[in-house]
């Protein structure tokens, strides 16, 4: 397949934009770049998209996704984090069967396919969400995903007042052996699309020892490691307290730093762990728009790059955000910013292309096979129709991508060059079923935990 006459924002090595350019895609991967007339010509014989009028990105990478809360989406809106952890979210998810953790990575997946995300790193998933369906959702859908399953031995959070609710808590030894275990049956799987990662619990629901350990089975098998670090500001009370360090030097002490480190939200991070973040090769995840809605604040993301630390976007939950749309969080990320420092030249659009694309996949140790538009790289490719009033005129495409678009936006998405979504519509699940399952098992979840939900306005 040639996609042809776009544009091209290739963000490879020189950051090139190339207008009516062309991708050819040969077997999964991406075979030339380049002007229309010249790929249609290197490649006669493969048939060829028109893309008039529409932009090609590469995929977008999301590092922090919630799959579970898709099924929670609007269960807690306007609320402060810990009492909207422990008395809504915890409990829904607490109460998950292993079907309504598929229908909720049903739902999540295809909402994030046509928002243009073909890769992204889940951060907890509990053996009560089923890991055996999440992934063959996973399969099925044709993205590509790290799925990380919790570990935990302590059943407190961010204070040791903070109880966990039961439901929540990982049965056996904490979860370490049942991520073992996922890791053999589905590391690699998938035609390699998808990657079983470790999600300790935010320190005070996981020890230091316990992180050690999960340090090391990572390194052994050569794969990643995320964590929530620093979200909240009673975070870093509590590691202050109860460890007498910053949140990046009780990550260094447990040894748990390493390029495929993803440290979620980062927002409490203190200016003196920027160079030992910068050094280990470790991610933050930024997830402006979850951070933003439940005030947690705002982490300092462009402090952060500007000293090295590699930082990607995420966009968290469906309780916290409340959408899975990279776009709308690139959006986020742009302008919360210039807000935040009065300074306008903050994360100009480019930086922020960046961080959703080339950043995500480094995040993930994927560099080399996704995350920009190269010769030789996967074919993860988003077309986004820009044939529409509120993307017209574009002079910088960059910018009118980061500033205007949403997930409504995207055309067509390709993963490993299969097409997953065409005309805005997924291919590889039924988006109408799953809708509805989801409808069905969150109004069944509601009524077994009792909860229902929180109307400000009296609906008839
Ligand atoms: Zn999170």
């Amino acid at each position: 397949l040639i996609l042809s006459h776009a544009t091209v924002i290739t963000v490879d090595t020189a950051r090139r934009v190339i207008r009516d350019g062309a991708v050819a895609v040969v077997g999964g991967r991406i075979a030339a770049v380049g002007k229309s007339a010249e790929v249609e010509r290197a490649f006669p014989h493969l048939p060829v998209r028109d893309c008039s009028g529409e932009v090609v990105i590469p995929g977008l990478v999301d590092t922090h996704v919630h799959l579970a809360q898709a099924l929670l989406r609007g269960c807690a809106d306007d609320r402060a984090l810990i009492e909207w952890l422990t008395e809504r979210v915890w409990v829904l998810q607490g109460n998950f069967t292993p079907e309504d953790g598929r229908a909720s990575a049903a739902l999540c997946i295809a909402e994030m396919l046509r928002g243009g995300t073909t890769t992204f790193l889940e951060c907890l998933l509990a053996q009560r969400y089923g890991f055996d369906g999440i992934a063959e959702v996973v399969a099925q859908s044709g993205i590509r995903a790290c799925l990380a399953g919790i570990t935990m031995d302590t059943a407190t959070y961010a204070t040791r007042s903070n109880a966990m609710y039961l439901g929540m808590v990982e049965p056996g030894d904490g979860g370490f052996t049942a991520v073992l275990e996922a890791f053999d049956r589905w590391h690699g799987a998938a035609e390699g699309r998808v990657q079983v990662w470790f999600g300790p619990r935010t320190p005070g629901g996981c020890s230091p020892a316990l992180f050690r350990r999960v340090g090391e089975a990572a390194r052994e098998r050569d794969t990643g490691i995320t964590v929530h670090l620093a979200e909240v500001r009673d975070d870093i009370r509590f590691l202050r307290e109860e460890y007498g360090c910053t949140p990046g030097a009780f990550a260094a002490e447990c040894d748990i730093l390493g390029l495929k480190t993803v440290l979620a939200h980062g927002v409490w991070i203190p200016p003196e762990d920027f160079p030992l973040l910068a050094e280990s090769g470790a991610t933050v995840a930024h997830c402006p728009n979850s951070n933003s809605k439940l005030a947690s604040g705002i982490a300092p993301a462009p402090e952060m790059l500007t000293a090295g630390v590699n930082v990607a976007l995420g966009c968290d939950g469906g309780p916290s955000n409340n959408t899975y749309d990279l776009l709308r969080e690139m959006r986020a990320a742009a302008v919360v910013h210039k807000a935040r420092t009065l300074d306008p030249l903050l994360l100009p659009g480019e930086t922020v292309l960046e961080m959703a694309t080339i950043n995500g996949a480094r995040a993930l140790g994927l560099q080399d096979e996704i995350g920009s538009i190269e010769a030789g790289k996967k074919a993860d490719l988003v077309v986004v129709d820009f044939r529409t009033p509120h993307l017209v005129p574009a002079p910088n495409p960059v910018s009118a991508l980061v500033y205007g678009a949403s997930a409504a936006d995207v055309d067509a998405v390709l993963v490993d060059g299969r097409l997953l979504v065409d005309r805005g519509r997924v291919l590889t699940l039924d988006e109408r079923a799953v809708a509805c399952e989801a409808t069905e098992r969150a109004e069944a979840l509601y009524a077994r935990t009792g909860l229902t939900a929180e109307l400000r306005w009296p609906v008839l």
